[in-house]
Formats: structure tokens, sequence, C-alpha cells
């Protein structure tokens, strides 16, 4: 059994004034692992005052500096990568065909952040001012379950470089995965304050950081409904945010799409981290007349996803992470058939020969409107619905015809005619064929899923504001 008594504050660890518990459960055996005792307000404003303390020296620390310190955190996460993945697969479920990447990423985001530092220029002249990137101020990051470690490296390590000091709130649900990554990020041996975590609950923890007066930055990935309430309390103070929120992302087939290259991009897109991801490609869209094609084609490939427990070398889809969560998806793979939609493959309870864990049948809908809830709402779960086009044009306003506006794709053979569709989507981001990762590319979303951008420069300076010196 796991016990997680301890969070992180001013470069201790230290126990939460709170005695309140949450348990941990491993979601492929459905077994409790542990318990984690979660912070209260009082420690979310002793977290603050630590950061703001730390503020004032940290902000004029050097480019060199920060350079210097984002190489020694990517240096003790890396040297725990084996720790870290074995906490995720326990506590989250997640397969190694997803570990494999996603940890060595997370490592990766402060040598990115680094690169992004060494050639941004804080100063710059625009006729007679001189033009300065200040850091906001103290941060704050609020972050989900489902790629915990990889979204506390990347808002960590971005806020590091701008100069901000931060306080992170991790989802409860992973505070075994939060424990040992913030050993790591203790080893690298920053100055007291520049990085405090919290467990603790969203609507006492998350809370008090989006409405707390010291706190000039708000970063956070999560639910659309969440996003909204943190935008509502840092109004208060009107604090900056980046709100990286829902999707439900377009995953296009276009008439000249090579269909062998195609349906296993298409599946590991909507698919991707067991379809709980909020950039996956869950409405398939399909030209009406390659339709019964497709429709073949999906249902042979998705065959190959192996639905499996992290030990399992070969699993490609994991379990949900909680009982809420599978109830969830099973909620709407129930509402897709009341819809009227078709199964054409997978449906309701767990998939054949498994009797615990909260896996679930990776499920293909057709005959989907998009206008029915199952194409309209975020189901996060391997559940796709496959949706038909008439031409170009219906693709791009069935595409567009969303609340969300994260990530989309694109499934072609002709390059000229895709980068002109990608023109076309409201969305953040259009993946052409498949085309891996972008780290320094923007990140986040048009409408309701999200406001401002993550990575890169554009990343960077969310955490910076600037300020013109006039001189004459
Ligand atoms: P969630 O919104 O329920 O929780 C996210 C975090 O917010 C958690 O740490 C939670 O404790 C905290 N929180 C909850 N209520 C709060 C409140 N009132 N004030 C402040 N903080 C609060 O999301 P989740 O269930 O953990 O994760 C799944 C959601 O995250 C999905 O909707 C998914 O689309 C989204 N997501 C978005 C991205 C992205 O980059 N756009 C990435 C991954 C996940």
């Amino acid at each position: 059994m796991y016990d997680i008594d301890k969070i992180y504050i001013d470069g201790q660890f230290v126990t939460p004034r709170a005695t309140e518990t949450a348990d941990l459960h491993n979601p492929s055996t459905e077994e409790k692992i542990g318990t984690v005792r979660l912070g209260s307000v009082e420690d979310a404003r002793e977290a603050v005052a630590a950061a703001k303390r730390a503020f004032p020296t940290f902000s004029r620390t050097t480019k060199a500096e920060r350079i210097e310190i984002l190489k020694r955190l990517n240096a003790a996460v890396a040297s725990r990568v084996t720790d870290l993945t074995e906490a995720m697969a326990l506590e989250y479920g997640a397969p190694q065909t997803f570990t494999r990447f996603a940890i060595p990423h997370a490592a990766s985001s402060f040598l990115t952040i680094e690169n992004v530092l060494e050639n941004y220029d804080f100063e710059r002249q625009i006729g007679r001012a001189r033009v300065v990137m200040q850091p906001s101020g103290v941060a704050a990051a609020i972050t989900p379950w489902n790629s915990n470690i990889g979204f506390i490296t990347s808002k960590l390590a971005t806020a590091i470089a701008a100069g901000s000091t931060i306080v992170i709130k991790p989802s409860e649900m992973s505070a075994l995965q939060t424990q040992i990554l913030t050993e790591c990020l203790h080893e690298a041996g920053l100055p007291k304050g520049a990085f405090n975590i919290v467990n603790g609950l969203g609507n006492v923890v998350g809370a008090e950081l989006s409405r707390h007066p010291d706190v000039a930055k708000v970063t956070f990935t999560g639910s659309t409904a969440v996003g909204r309430e943190i935008m509502r309390n840092a109004a208060e103070t009107f604090k900056r945010v980046t709100l990286e929120l829902g999707g439900k992302g377009p995953n296009i087939i276009l008439d000249d799409a090579n269909l062998d290259a195609t349906i296993p991009a298409v599946l590991r897109m909507g698919l991707i981290n067991s379809g709980q991801a909020c950039i996956a490609g869950t409405r398939i869209l399909v030209p009406k007349h390659r339709i019964n094609e497709v429709l073949r084609r999906l249902k042979q490939e998705i065959e190959t996803f192996k639905v499996g427990a992290p030990d399992d070398p070969d699993a490609m889809i994991g379990p949900m992470v909680s009982q809420k969560q599978y109830d969830r998806v099973q909620s709407y793979i129930e509402l897709g058939t009341r819809e009227g939609a078709s199964l054409l493959t997978g449906g309701l309870g767990r998939p054949a020969g498994m009797d615990r864990g909260w896996f679930t049948k990776p499920t293909i809908f057709t005959d989907v409107d998009n206008q029915m809830r199952i194409a309209r709402e975020e189901i996060f779960g391997p559940v796709l619905s496959v949706i038909p086009y008439r031409d170009e044009d219906e693709a791009v306003s069935i595409a567009n015809d969303t609340q969300y506006g994260l990530q989309a794709y694109l499934h072609g053979t002709d390059s000229a005619r895709m980068q002109a569709l990608a023109d076309r989507l409201e969305c953040g981001r259009v993946v052409v064929n498949g085309a891996p990762h972008e780290p320094l590319a923007p990140f986040g979303g048009f409408k309701q899923s999200g406001i401002g951008r993550e990575y890169g420069v554009f990343g960077l300076e969310a955490f910076l504001e600037p300020k013109a010196v006039i001189a004459s």
C-alpha cells in the first residue's frame, strides 16, 4: 500500500495541514493501491506565499542560469524513467506502447524549452521603445490525470524558462506518479519556492489557486467545464490564463487517401492514450462513395489494437482511469445506440475474456449524424464515430460544426490540397497523414477547446508581459 502523505512547499516535503485522504486504485485490477493525503486551502496559500517570496530573485536569474537549471531538471527526470513508467502503469494503466514515448518525452520537455530560451530575446527595440519581456508573476498550474507527468514537466519547464515561480496542483488521482516526479525535481536543487507541488481536490486547492490574488497567471489542462470555472475565478483579479481544454477532433479521410496507410493512422489518432486524450481524432469523416470499403478496413484493423494491462508489451489500449470514467464511457456507448447509430464493432461491457479492470471494448459507431451527442460531446474513451460526407465543402463544414477546435487530422495524397484544407479548419493544430508531434509548434485550441497556446515561443510568451520603456 502506498501512503502519499507529503506535498512540496518551499523546497521541502511537508505534511498537509488537512487530514482528509483519497484512495488510489490500479485501474487494471480495480484494487486499492494506496491513499493520498489531500492539501487544504491553507496549504495552497502557503505554497503561493513561498512562490511569491522566491519570485523577486528567481525572475531576475539570467538566461544562462535558467538554462543550467533546465538541464539539471532534464537529467533528474531522465534518471528515473523506469520508476516513472512503472508508476504511470500501476496508477493510470498506461500501456507500454504509450509510456515508451510519453515518459522520455516528458523528460525532454526541459531541453525543448531550453532550446527556445537560448534563441529568445527578452529585449527588443521598437522605435524609441526598449521592449522588455518580463515574467507576469507567480504562476499556478492545474493538471489532469491522463498524462500527469508530461503536463507537469511541460508547464514547469516553461515557467522556469520565463523566470516565473510556480505552484502546481496535479490531479489527486495521479499522486503516486507525482510523488516520484517531485523527488526527481527536488534532486535538481532549485532555489526554495521556485516550484511547489500541492496535491488536493480541484474545488479546494485548484479553486484557491485560481482565485488567489498573488497568483498572476494560471495554466490549466483539463475539461472545458472546469476551464470555465477557473476563468470565472481568475477574472476577479485579471489573471492571465492559458486553458487547454477538451476536443472532438475530426479525422478526415480524403477521397484520394491510400487506405493501407490511412486506416492504421486514423485509428492510432482516434484511440491515442486509450482514447483518454483531448487530441483524439474521434470523428472519422469518410467520403460517401468509399464508405463500405473504409468500414470494412476499420473493422479489420481495430482487431489489431490489443486491449490489455501495462504488463502486456503488445497492449495498445489500457483501462479507463477510474470506475467513474468507465461508467461514463459505457453510458456514451449506450447513448449512441439509443440515438440511432449502429455498432460497427465493440459495444457495452469489457472485452471478451476480461473479468476485472476498467477495460472497455474499442468501439466504432456508424450511421452517425454530426448532431448526435456522441458526435458532439467528448467521451474520453476508445469510442469513435464514422460520419459520411459528400464533398470537400461538406467535410469542412462537418469538421467545423463543433464547440471544440483543438486538433484535426487529414489523410490523403495531395499535399497542396491538404495544406489548403488545413487553412479552412477551425482548430489549433492540423496533423497531415499522421505526422509526428512537433514540440516547438504552438499547441492549443480555438473556440471552447481553450485560450492561449503552449510550447515553443508561443508557450514561453504566455508567461511573459511586454513592457515598453520609452526614452526621448
Ligand atoms: P478535470 O477538468 O476534471 O480536472 C483537471 C484538473 O482540474 C484536476 O487537477 C482537478 O482536480 C482540477 N479541478 C477540478 N475542479 C476544479 C476547480 N473548480 N477549480 C480548479 N481546479 C479544478 O479534468 P480531468 O477529468 O482530470 O481530465 C480530463 C479532461 O481534460 C478532458 O476533458 C480532456 O479533454 C481534458 N484534457 C485537455 C487537454 C488539452 O491539452 N487540451 C489535455 C488532456 C486532457
